[in-house]
């Protein structure tokens, strides 16, 4: 039962420290658009805020998780719109 308590106690101070950082720190912590995702993808990001936004992607599994979904399909996109760009090619050349 002891073990019920300590974990409770954890968890309060967890959100606790989880709240301290936010304030000190809120430019990290602060999840970022779905703009701000593609631009990160897309390297549109500069150093600074490309490691902001990496180092919330390692503390936000949200975002994370965000993230790993919008790259697969933005790189599907860009496969996509290279085939259709090959297949118009084609098309004008012949
Ligand atoms: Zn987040």
């Amino acid at each position: 039962m002891n073990n019920v308590v300590n974990i409770s106690d954890n968890e309060r101070l967890v959100a606790l420290f989880g709240l301290a950082a936010a304030q000190k720190n809120s430019q990290s912590l602060a999840c970022p658009s779905d703009e701000q995702l593609a631009e990160l993808i897309d390297n549109q990001l500069d150093h600074k805020q490309r490691t902001i936004m990496l180092s919330h992607l390692n503390q936000c599994n949200d975002c994370y998780q965000l993230w790993l979904e919008t790259s697969t399909l933005l790189l599907e996109e860009k496969d996509l719109i290279e085939l259709v760009t090959l297949e118009s090619v084609r098309a004008t050349g012949s």
